[in-house]
Protein backbone atom coordinates (compact mmCIF):
# COMPACT_ATOMS: atom_id res chain seq x y z
CA UNK A 1 0.00 0.00 0.00
CA UNK A 2 1.14 3.58 -1.30
CA UNK A 3 2.93 5.12 2.49
CA UNK A 4 1.17 8.06 4.05
CA UNK A 5 3.59 10.66 2.09
CA UNK A 6 2.97 9.45 -0.88
CA UNK A 7 -1.04 9.79 -0.56
CA UNK A 8 0.01 13.60 0.98
CA UNK A 9 1.90 14.18 -1.98
CA UNK A 10 -0.91 12.77 -4.38
CA UNK A 11 -3.66 14.63 -2.79
CA UNK A 12 -1.64 17.84 -2.63
CA UNK A 13 -1.44 17.41 -6.43
CA UNK A 14 -5.18 16.99 -6.73
CA UNK A 15 -5.84 20.07 -4.42
CA UNK A 16 -2.89 22.00 -6.79
CA UNK A 17 -4.93 21.38 -9.69
CA UNK A 18 -8.20 21.96 -8.40
CA UNK A 19 -9.23 25.16 -9.74
CA UNK A 20 -8.00 24.35 -13.32
CA UNK A 21 -10.24 21.34 -13.07
CA UNK A 22 -13.46 23.26 -11.94
CA UNK A 23 -12.46 25.49 -15.35
CA UNK A 24 -12.20 22.44 -17.26
CA UNK A 25 -15.57 21.32 -15.76
CA UNK A 26 -17.45 24.59 -16.51
CA UNK A 27 -15.91 24.73 -20.10
CA UNK A 28 -17.46 21.39 -20.45
CA UNK A 29 -20.93 22.31 -18.87
CA UNK A 30 -21.39 25.27 -21.22
CA UNK A 31 -20.83 22.83 -24.32
CA UNK A 32 -24.54 21.31 -24.63
CA UNK A 33 -23.68 18.20 -25.59
CA UNK A 34 -26.96 16.66 -26.09
CA UNK A 35 -27.76 13.41 -28.30
CA UNK A 36 -26.20 13.05 -31.32
CA UNK A 37 -24.76 17.24 -30.86
CA UNK A 38 -21.92 15.77 -28.64
CA UNK A 39 -19.06 16.63 -31.06
CA UNK A 40 -17.54 19.96 -30.09
CA UNK A 41 -17.83 18.78 -26.59
CA UNK A 42 -15.58 15.80 -27.72
CA UNK A 43 -13.71 18.50 -28.94
CA UNK A 44 -12.73 19.80 -25.74
CA UNK A 45 -12.05 16.60 -23.98
CA UNK A 46 -9.28 15.51 -27.19
CA UNK A 47 -7.67 18.83 -26.48
CA UNK A 48 -7.17 18.21 -22.92
CA UNK A 49 -6.19 14.65 -23.76
CA UNK A 50 -3.42 15.52 -26.56
CA UNK A 51 -2.18 18.29 -23.91
CA UNK A 52 -1.49 15.55 -21.39
CA UNK A 53 0.90 13.93 -24.28
CA UNK A 54 -1.51 10.81 -24.55
CA UNK A 55 -2.37 8.88 -28.02
CA UNK A 56 -5.90 9.57 -28.31
CA UNK A 57 -8.45 7.32 -30.80
CA UNK A 58 -11.31 9.11 -31.81
CA UNK A 59 -13.90 7.27 -34.01
CA UNK A 60 -17.32 7.09 -35.09
CA UNK A 61 -19.59 4.47 -33.26
CA UNK A 62 -21.16 3.10 -35.91
CA UNK A 63 -20.34 -0.63 -37.22
CA UNK A 64 -21.98 -3.25 -38.18
CA UNK A 65 -20.48 -5.60 -34.70
CA UNK A 66 -21.92 -3.27 -32.92
CA UNK A 67 -25.54 -3.62 -34.40
CA UNK A 68 -24.94 -7.36 -34.46
CA UNK A 69 -24.13 -7.14 -30.26
CA UNK A 70 -26.66 -9.10 -28.41
CA UNK A 71 -26.38 -5.33 -25.36
CA UNK A 72 -26.86 -3.36 -28.81
CA UNK A 73 -30.04 -0.77 -28.47
CA UNK A 74 -31.70 -0.08 -31.50
CA UNK A 75 -31.20 3.53 -32.41
CA UNK A 76 -32.99 6.25 -34.16
CA UNK A 77 -29.92 8.64 -34.76
CA UNK A 78 -26.89 8.70 -36.78
CA UNK A 79 -24.05 6.91 -35.67
CA UNK A 80 -21.75 7.89 -38.73
CA UNK A 81 -21.58 11.58 -37.27
CA UNK A 82 -21.05 10.79 -33.74
CA UNK A 83 -17.44 9.74 -31.84
CA UNK A 84 -16.07 8.21 -28.72
CA UNK A 85 -12.93 9.55 -27.76
CA UNK A 86 -10.58 7.54 -25.84
CA UNK A 87 -6.99 8.12 -24.50
CA UNK A 88 -4.36 5.54 -23.90
CA UNK A 89 -1.26 5.58 -21.29
CA UNK A 90 1.10 3.27 -21.54
CA UNK A 91 3.88 3.05 -19.05
CA UNK A 92 7.96 2.13 -20.32
CA UNK A 93 7.69 -1.43 -19.03
CA UNK A 94 3.86 -2.70 -18.05
CA UNK A 95 4.04 -4.19 -14.81
CA UNK A 96 1.12 -3.05 -12.71
CA UNK A 97 -2.27 -3.61 -13.09
CA UNK A 98 -4.25 -1.94 -16.08
CA UNK A 99 -7.34 0.09 -15.54
CA UNK A 100 -9.95 2.30 -17.61
CA UNK A 101 -11.30 5.59 -16.40
CA UNK A 102 -14.17 5.83 -17.74
CA UNK A 103 -16.94 8.69 -18.34
CA UNK A 104 -20.30 9.23 -20.93
CA UNK A 105 -20.15 12.81 -22.29
CA UNK A 106 -23.82 12.90 -23.30
CA UNK A 107 -26.68 14.70 -21.63
CA UNK A 108 -30.20 14.51 -21.49
CA UNK A 109 -32.43 17.13 -22.53
CA UNK A 110 -32.70 20.82 -20.26
CA UNK A 111 -36.77 20.48 -20.29
CA UNK A 112 -38.47 23.86 -20.30
CA UNK A 113 -35.80 26.12 -19.78
CA UNK A 114 -37.99 28.60 -18.35
CA UNK A 115 -38.42 26.43 -15.27
CA UNK A 116 -34.77 26.48 -14.06
CA UNK A 117 -34.09 29.44 -11.97
CA UNK A 118 -31.10 29.89 -14.33
CA UNK A 119 -29.50 28.90 -17.49
CA UNK A 120 -28.64 25.26 -17.50
CA UNK A 121 -25.35 26.11 -19.18
CA UNK A 122 -24.49 28.69 -17.05
CA UNK A 123 -21.86 26.04 -14.86
CA UNK A 124 -22.33 29.28 -11.97
CA UNK A 125 -20.60 27.92 -8.67
CA UNK A 126 -22.18 28.90 -5.96
CA UNK A 127 -22.23 28.27 -1.99
CA UNK A 128 -20.35 25.01 -2.61
CA UNK A 129 -22.57 23.52 -5.97
CA UNK A 130 -21.57 23.87 -9.68
CA UNK A 131 -25.05 24.20 -11.35
CA UNK A 132 -25.94 23.23 -14.91
CA UNK A 133 -27.72 20.41 -16.99
CA UNK A 134 -24.74 17.78 -16.78
CA UNK A 135 -22.68 19.10 -14.21
CA UNK A 136 -23.61 16.02 -11.86
CA UNK A 137 -24.11 13.44 -14.81
CA UNK A 138 -21.75 13.45 -15.67
CA UNK A 139 -19.03 16.04 -16.38
CA UNK A 140 -17.85 16.50 -13.14
CA UNK A 141 -16.98 13.05 -13.21
CA UNK A 142 -15.65 12.63 -16.84
CA UNK A 143 -13.17 15.77 -15.69
CA UNK A 144 -12.74 14.09 -12.75
CA UNK A 145 -10.55 11.30 -14.18
CA UNK A 146 -8.76 13.27 -16.46
CA UNK A 147 -7.30 15.53 -13.44
CA UNK A 148 -7.18 12.46 -11.15
CA UNK A 149 -4.96 10.73 -13.84
CA UNK A 150 -2.94 13.89 -14.22
CA UNK A 151 -2.64 14.39 -10.56
CA UNK A 152 -0.06 11.75 -10.34
CA UNK A 153 2.13 13.20 -12.94
CA UNK A 154 2.24 16.85 -11.62
CA UNK A 155 3.18 14.49 -8.22
CA UNK A 156 6.49 13.78 -10.14
CA UNK A 157 4.74 10.09 -10.45
CA UNK A 158 4.34 7.48 -13.52
CA UNK A 159 1.54 4.77 -13.27
CA UNK A 160 2.79 1.71 -14.14
CA UNK A 161 0.09 -0.19 -15.55
CA UNK A 162 -1.83 1.13 -19.36
CA UNK A 163 -4.58 3.23 -18.37
CA UNK A 164 -7.77 3.72 -20.77
CA UNK A 165 -9.68 7.57 -20.16
CA UNK A 166 -12.60 7.46 -22.19
CA UNK A 167 -15.53 10.28 -23.02
CA UNK A 168 -18.26 7.54 -24.55
CA UNK A 169 -22.01 8.82 -26.21
CA UNK A 170 -25.00 7.03 -25.90
CA UNK A 171 -25.44 6.33 -22.18
CA UNK A 172 -28.47 7.96 -21.28
CA UNK A 173 -30.54 6.74 -24.05
CA UNK A 174 -28.83 3.16 -25.24
CA UNK A 175 -25.14 2.09 -23.94
CA UNK A 176 -24.02 1.81 -27.28
CA UNK A 177 -21.02 4.33 -26.75
CA UNK A 178 -19.49 2.12 -24.19
CA UNK A 179 -20.61 -1.08 -26.44
CA UNK A 180 -18.89 0.26 -28.87
CA UNK A 181 -15.75 1.09 -26.81
CA UNK A 182 -15.64 -2.67 -25.77
CA UNK A 183 -15.58 -3.87 -29.20
CA UNK A 184 -12.99 -1.92 -30.49
CA UNK A 185 -10.40 -3.73 -27.50
CA UNK A 186 -10.44 -1.94 -24.94
CA UNK A 187 -10.43 -4.04 -21.79
CA UNK A 188 -8.42 -3.35 -18.58
CA UNK A 189 -8.21 -5.56 -15.07
CA UNK A 190 -10.55 -2.74 -13.33
CA UNK A 191 -12.82 0.02 -14.58
CA UNK A 192 -14.01 3.26 -12.76
CA UNK A 193 -16.94 5.37 -13.71
CA UNK A 194 -17.65 8.61 -11.71
CA UNK A 195 -21.33 8.74 -12.42
CA UNK A 196 -23.38 11.14 -9.48
CA UNK A 197 -23.64 8.20 -7.25
CA UNK A 198 -23.39 10.09 -3.50
CA UNK A 199 -19.76 9.06 -2.54
CA UNK A 200 -20.79 5.92 -2.58
CA UNK A 201 -20.61 2.23 -4.60
CA UNK A 202 -23.29 0.69 -6.86
CA UNK A 203 -23.43 -2.75 -6.09
CA UNK A 204 -26.64 -3.58 -8.31
CA UNK A 205 -28.99 -1.96 -10.90
CA UNK A 206 -31.55 -2.74 -13.29
CA UNK A 207 -31.37 -3.43 -16.88
CA UNK A 208 -33.60 -0.70 -18.91
CA UNK A 209 -35.45 -1.20 -22.23
CA UNK A 210 -37.50 1.54 -24.03
CA UNK A 211 -39.75 1.07 -26.84
CA UNK A 212 -42.60 3.12 -28.32
CA UNK A 213 -45.75 1.37 -28.40
CA UNK A 214 -48.39 2.77 -31.05
CA UNK A 215 -51.99 1.87 -30.81
CA UNK A 216 -53.99 2.06 -33.96
CA UNK A 217 -57.84 3.56 -34.05
CA UNK A 218 -60.32 4.26 -36.85
CA UNK A 219 -61.09 7.59 -37.29
CA UNK A 220 -64.24 9.22 -38.41
CA UNK A 221 -66.14 12.88 -38.21
CA UNK A 222 -66.49 13.11 -35.07
CA UNK A 223 -70.26 13.85 -35.39
CA UNK A 224 -70.56 9.94 -35.80
CA UNK A 225 -67.92 9.14 -32.99
CA UNK A 226 -69.41 6.22 -31.68
CA UNK A 227 -68.66 4.60 -35.14
CA UNK A 228 -65.04 5.38 -34.89
CA UNK A 229 -62.42 4.02 -32.33
CA UNK A 230 -60.18 6.18 -30.73
CA UNK A 231 -57.00 5.61 -30.29
CA UNK A 232 -55.62 8.08 -27.34
CA UNK A 233 -58.41 6.75 -25.21
CA UNK A 234 -57.36 3.09 -26.06
CA UNK A 235 -53.65 4.26 -24.73
CA UNK A 236 -55.13 4.55 -21.55
CA UNK A 237 -56.03 1.25 -21.24
CA UNK A 238 -52.28 -0.15 -22.79
CA UNK A 239 -51.24 2.59 -19.90
CA UNK A 240 -53.38 0.85 -16.82
CA UNK A 241 -52.18 -2.97 -18.29
CA UNK A 242 -48.75 -1.91 -17.97
CA UNK A 243 -48.99 -0.35 -14.92
CA UNK A 244 -50.59 -3.73 -13.95
CA UNK A 245 -46.85 -5.29 -15.14
CA UNK A 246 -45.37 -3.08 -13.35
CA UNK A 247 -46.87 -3.69 -9.85
CA UNK A 248 -46.55 -7.43 -10.58
CA UNK A 249 -42.61 -7.23 -10.94
CA UNK A 250 -42.37 -5.03 -8.05
CA UNK A 251 -43.81 -7.37 -6.35
CA UNK A 252 -41.62 -10.10 -6.98
CA UNK A 253 -38.70 -7.79 -5.59
CA UNK A 254 -37.69 -10.18 -2.65
CA UNK A 255 -36.30 -12.76 -5.09
CA UNK A 256 -34.21 -10.23 -5.97
CA UNK A 257 -30.77 -10.13 -4.34
CA UNK A 258 -29.77 -6.18 -3.56
CA UNK A 259 -33.13 -5.07 -4.62
CA UNK A 260 -35.33 -6.07 -1.44
CA UNK A 261 -34.55 -3.00 0.70
CA UNK A 262 -36.04 -1.03 -1.79
CA UNK A 263 -39.59 0.65 -2.22
CA UNK A 264 -40.13 0.69 -5.83
CA UNK A 265 -37.26 -0.54 -7.98
CA UNK A 266 -39.23 -1.09 -11.23
CA UNK A 267 -40.74 1.97 -12.79
CA UNK A 268 -42.18 1.79 -16.02
CA UNK A 269 -41.89 5.72 -17.47
CA UNK A 270 -44.53 6.76 -19.64
CA UNK A 271 -41.95 9.61 -21.05
CA UNK A 272 -43.44 10.39 -24.36
CA UNK A 273 -47.13 10.66 -25.85
CA UNK A 274 -47.90 12.27 -29.08
CA UNK A 275 -51.02 11.12 -31.37
CA UNK A 276 -54.01 12.24 -33.09
CA UNK A 277 -53.76 14.55 -36.52
CA UNK A 278 -56.23 17.63 -35.04
CA UNK A 279 -59.57 17.99 -32.83
CA UNK A 280 -61.89 17.39 -35.37
CA UNK A 281 -61.22 13.44 -36.07
CA UNK A 282 -61.53 10.60 -33.84
CA UNK A 283 -57.64 10.03 -33.70
CA UNK A 284 -56.52 6.99 -35.81
CA UNK A 285 -53.52 6.68 -33.86
CA UNK A 286 -51.29 7.40 -30.51
CA UNK A 287 -47.79 6.73 -29.62
CA UNK A 288 -46.36 6.05 -26.20
CA UNK A 289 -42.46 6.51 -25.31
CA UNK A 290 -41.86 4.12 -22.44
CA UNK A 291 -38.60 3.09 -20.49
CA UNK A 292 -38.78 -0.37 -18.53
CA UNK A 293 -36.72 -1.34 -15.68
CA UNK A 294 -35.74 -4.69 -15.30
CA UNK A 295 -34.04 -7.10 -12.73
CA UNK A 296 -30.45 -8.19 -13.48
CA UNK A 297 -30.82 -11.88 -14.56
CA UNK A 298 -33.60 -10.60 -16.84
CA UNK A 299 -32.86 -10.42 -20.54
CA UNK A 300 -33.96 -7.76 -22.62
CA UNK A 301 -35.83 -9.57 -25.01
CA UNK A 302 -37.51 -11.36 -22.14
CA UNK A 303 -38.66 -7.88 -21.09
CA UNK A 304 -39.32 -6.73 -24.39
CA UNK A 305 -41.95 -10.56 -24.79
CA UNK A 306 -43.49 -9.42 -21.26
CA UNK A 307 -44.44 -6.06 -22.48
CA UNK A 308 -45.17 -7.18 -25.61
CA UNK A 309 -47.97 -10.06 -23.94
CA UNK A 310 -48.95 -6.80 -21.62
CA UNK A 311 -50.14 -4.90 -24.30
CA UNK A 312 -51.73 -7.38 -26.86
CA UNK A 313 -53.77 -8.83 -24.35
CA UNK A 314 -54.96 -5.24 -23.35
CA UNK A 315 -55.60 -4.84 -27.11
CA UNK A 316 -57.56 -8.10 -27.59
CA UNK A 317 -59.71 -6.80 -24.85
CA UNK A 318 -58.34 -10.16 -22.73
CA UNK A 319 -55.99 -8.65 -20.13
CA UNK A 320 -58.31 -7.04 -16.95
CA UNK A 321 -57.51 -3.38 -17.99
CA UNK A 322 -58.85 -4.28 -21.33
CA UNK A 323 -62.21 -5.79 -19.82
CA UNK A 324 -63.83 -2.85 -20.16
CA UNK A 325 -63.04 -2.18 -23.91
CA UNK A 326 -65.62 -1.95 -26.67
CA UNK A 327 -63.16 -2.86 -29.03
CA UNK A 328 -59.79 -5.04 -30.02
CA UNK A 329 -57.64 -2.72 -31.12
CA UNK A 330 -54.11 -3.01 -32.90
CA UNK A 331 -51.04 -2.17 -31.25
CA UNK A 332 -47.60 -2.99 -32.17
CA UNK A 333 -44.29 -2.91 -29.83
CA UNK A 334 -41.43 -1.43 -31.81
CA UNK A 335 -37.82 -0.74 -29.62
CA UNK A 336 -35.67 2.37 -30.28
CA UNK A 337 -33.52 2.74 -27.64
CA UNK A 338 -31.80 0.99 -24.68
CA UNK A 339 -32.01 -2.75 -25.04
CA UNK A 340 -29.64 -3.85 -21.94
CA UNK A 341 -29.77 -6.56 -19.22
CA UNK A 342 -28.93 -5.18 -15.57
CA UNK A 343 -25.80 -6.26 -14.16
CA UNK A 344 -24.29 -7.28 -9.63
CA UNK A 345 -21.02 -6.08 -9.01
CA UNK A 346 -20.28 -9.35 -6.94
CA UNK A 347 -18.51 -8.16 -3.50
CA UNK A 348 -15.04 -9.11 -2.84
CA UNK A 349 -12.87 -7.77 -5.82
CA UNK A 350 -9.33 -6.43 -5.41
CA UNK A 351 -10.53 -3.44 -7.02
CA UNK A 352 -13.62 -2.82 -4.43
CA UNK A 353 -11.22 -3.41 -1.55
CA UNK A 354 -8.88 -0.83 -2.88
CA UNK A 355 -11.73 1.60 -3.64
CA UNK A 356 -12.64 1.18 0.03
CA UNK A 357 -8.97 2.24 1.17
CA UNK A 358 -8.29 5.44 -0.96
CA UNK A 359 -11.77 6.09 -0.24
CA UNK A 360 -11.80 6.12 3.55
CA UNK A 361 -7.95 8.01 2.58
CA UNK A 362 -10.05 11.09 0.91
CA UNK A 363 -13.29 11.13 3.10
CA UNK A 364 -12.13 9.90 6.44
CA UNK A 365 -15.27 7.17 6.83
CA UNK A 366 -16.06 4.30 5.40
CA UNK A 367 -17.07 3.65 1.93
CA UNK A 368 -20.86 1.95 1.60
CA UNK A 369 -22.58 0.57 -1.25
CA UNK A 370 -26.22 0.49 -2.59
CA UNK A 371 -28.89 -0.40 -5.43
CA UNK A 372 -29.49 1.97 -7.86
CA UNK A 373 -33.08 1.61 -10.20
CA UNK A 374 -31.10 3.28 -13.14
CA UNK A 375 -29.38 2.70 -16.29
CA UNK A 376 -25.34 2.21 -16.33
CA UNK A 377 -23.00 1.64 -18.75
CA UNK A 378 -21.12 -0.60 -15.72
CA UNK A 379 -23.03 -3.42 -17.03
CA UNK A 380 -21.61 -3.71 -20.42
CA UNK A 381 -17.86 -3.68 -18.41
CA UNK A 382 -19.51 -6.56 -16.37
CA UNK A 383 -21.76 -8.63 -18.14
CA UNK A 384 -19.60 -8.36 -21.53
CA UNK A 385 -16.19 -7.81 -20.38
CA UNK A 386 -15.88 -9.45 -17.26
CA UNK A 387 -14.06 -6.74 -15.92
CA UNK A 388 -14.75 -5.07 -12.16
CA UNK A 389 -16.70 -2.21 -12.98
CA UNK A 390 -16.10 0.44 -10.14
CA UNK A 391 -19.47 3.21 -10.55
CA UNK A 392 -18.22 5.68 -7.85
CA UNK A 393 -18.86 9.43 -7.98
CA UNK A 394 -19.56 12.90 -6.24
CA UNK A 395 -22.72 14.30 -4.56
CA UNK A 396 -25.61 15.32 -7.03
CA UNK A 397 -28.82 16.91 -6.81
CA UNK A 398 -31.84 16.98 -9.73
CA UNK A 399 -30.15 15.13 -12.25
CA UNK A 400 -32.60 15.16 -15.53
CA UNK A 401 -34.40 17.96 -13.37
CA UNK A 402 -33.99 21.85 -13.36
CA UNK A 403 -31.25 23.23 -11.79
CA UNK A 404 -28.92 20.01 -11.93
CA UNK A 405 -26.18 20.95 -9.43
CA UNK A 406 -23.08 19.04 -8.26
CA UNK A 407 -21.43 19.23 -4.84
CA UNK A 408 -17.75 20.64 -5.46
CA UNK A 409 -16.37 18.99 -2.45
CA UNK A 410 -17.46 15.52 -2.82
CA UNK A 411 -15.79 16.38 -6.71
CA UNK A 412 -12.66 17.49 -4.78
CA UNK A 413 -12.34 13.91 -2.56
CA UNK A 414 -13.85 11.84 -5.22
CA UNK A 415 -11.04 13.08 -7.60
CA UNK A 416 -8.37 12.87 -4.29
CA UNK A 417 -9.93 9.09 -3.88
CA UNK A 418 -9.56 8.33 -7.61
CA UNK A 419 -6.07 9.72 -8.16
CA UNK A 420 -5.51 7.67 -5.23
CA UNK A 421 -6.83 4.28 -6.54
CA UNK A 422 -4.83 4.74 -9.73
CA UNK A 423 -1.45 5.38 -7.98
CA UNK A 424 -1.90 1.57 -6.23
CA UNK A 425 -4.13 -0.45 -8.48
CA UNK A 426 -1.47 0.57 -11.41
CA UNK A 427 1.80 0.95 -9.07
CA UNK A 428 4.01 4.22 -9.60
CA UNK A 429 7.37 5.21 -10.28
CA UNK A 430 9.13 8.23 -9.61
CA UNK A 431 9.52 10.27 -12.46
CA UNK A 432 13.10 11.57 -12.85
CA UNK A 433 14.31 15.15 -13.34
CA UNK A 434 14.17 15.33 -16.60
CA UNK A 435 11.44 13.32 -17.99
CA UNK A 436 9.40 15.23 -16.01
CA UNK A 437 10.05 18.81 -16.86
CA UNK A 438 9.54 17.62 -20.64
CA UNK A 439 6.22 16.20 -19.53
CA UNK A 440 5.75 19.26 -17.97
CA UNK A 441 6.62 21.49 -20.94
CA UNK A 442 5.01 19.35 -23.36
CA UNK A 443 1.40 19.86 -21.32
ZN1 LIG B 1 -24.92 9.45 -16.11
Amino acid sequence: MISAALTQRIRAAVEAGFDEQLRATAELVAAPSLRADEEAAQDLIEARLSAFGLEVDRWKIASDELEAHPGYGPSTVDYTRMSNVVATYRPERETGRSLILNGHIDIVPEGPEAQWSRSPWDAEVRDGWMYGRGAGDMKAGLIANLFAFDALRRAGLAPQGRIHLQSVVEEECTGNGSLAALLRGYTADAVIIPEPEEDALVRANVGVLWCTIRVSGEPTHPREMANGFNAIDAAYQVIGALRELESEWNAEKDRHRYFEDLDHPINFNIGGIRGGDWPSSVPAWCELRLRVALYPGMTAAEALAAVEDCVRAAAAGSGSAGESARHSFDVEVIPDGFFSEGYVLEPGSDAEALLEVTHRAAFGHELTSFTTPGYLDGRVFVNYGDMPCLVYGPVSENIHGFDERVSIESIRRCTESIALFIAEWCGVEEIEESSAASAASAA
